[in-house]
């Protein structure tokens, strides 16, 4: 029987008084990506906010690995298991890629000894072959690709059992930003890690994905599997360019 890894009950969400979030669920189980889908404004990231803990003005609970998660700040949320890997990437601009990558191991250490981690950056540079070319080179130098790459690498470090991506190929060249999810794909087969991705390109997305959830106006508009999704009338037009 399938095992949710994640649950997302009645979430509502609020910016000052404006609530934007009107109660959503949704789960993921173990081993599945799942897309979060919906125009500019329908409360992608607030969710995922909401989620790892980054968004304080919520109700509704979060459940991660059959435990409440809802009031744990995010910083303790990365610890038991839940990479997030935001919007336009946040990496270090002015430390190197290495160093980058250190600080998403650094809530391991000491328990995890600093070879066994430097061994997992090492299975992280295979994966990444340029960020082990660029190793010295600073974060902000890094191409948007690249920089991405490097995101999604720090995340890895932090061995997530669920990682949550945020748009990773927003501003990204058509053929970088097919990579990318490419990436998201092989990860999951390499490293059995579960993910939820926001993208706007809900084609590349539903095409890596079991699932997806389509948030309309901060309300869970449709759920299903991608191929259902996909051939919905109302998904295809709005959403993927067919009438
Ligand atoms: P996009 O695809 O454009 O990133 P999204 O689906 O991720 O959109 P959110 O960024 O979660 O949507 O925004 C949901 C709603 O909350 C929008 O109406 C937005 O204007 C509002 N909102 C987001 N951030 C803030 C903020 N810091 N203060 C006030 N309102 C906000």
């Amino acid at each position: 029987m399938e095992k949710a890894i994640l649950r997302v009950e009645n979430m509502k969400a609020r910016y000052g008084p404006v609530e934007v979030l009107h109660g959503i669920d949704l789960h993921v189980n173990e081993g599945e990506i799942v897309s979060l889908l919906g125009s500019n404004g329908a409360g992608k990231t607030t969710l995922l906010n909401c989620i790892c803990g980054l968004h304080g003005a919520k109700d509704g609970s979060v459940w991660f690995r059959d435990q409440d998660i809802t009031r744990i700040p995010a910083e303790l949320v990365v610890a038991r298991g839940m990479a997030h890997v935001p919007e336009r990437r946040q990496i270090f601009s002015t430390l190197t890629v290495e160093d980058n990558l250190w600080l998403g191991a650094s809530h391991r250490m000491p328990k995890t000894s600093k070879r066994e981690i430097a061994k997992e950056m090492e299975t992280v540079y295979e994966r990444f072959p340029i960020l082990a070319e660029r190793k010295w080179q600073l974060g902000g130098t890094l191409s948007g690709g690249q920089q991405q790459m490097l995101a999604i690498g720090r995340a890895l470090l932090s061995r997530p059992q669920l990682l949550l991506l945020d748009e990773p190929s927003l501003g990204l060249a058509p053929l970088i930003a097919k990579e990318i999810l490419t990436i998201v794909q092989e990860i999951r087969s390499q490293w059995g890690t579960t993910v939820l991705l926001v993208e706007q390109n809900a084609r590349a997305a539903l095409a890596i994905s079991d699932r997806a959830y389509v948030l309309s106006t901060g309300t869970v508009m449709l759920e299903g599997t991608a191929e259902m999704i996909s051939n919905d009338p109302r998904v295809q037009s709005a959403y993927l360019g067919h009438s």
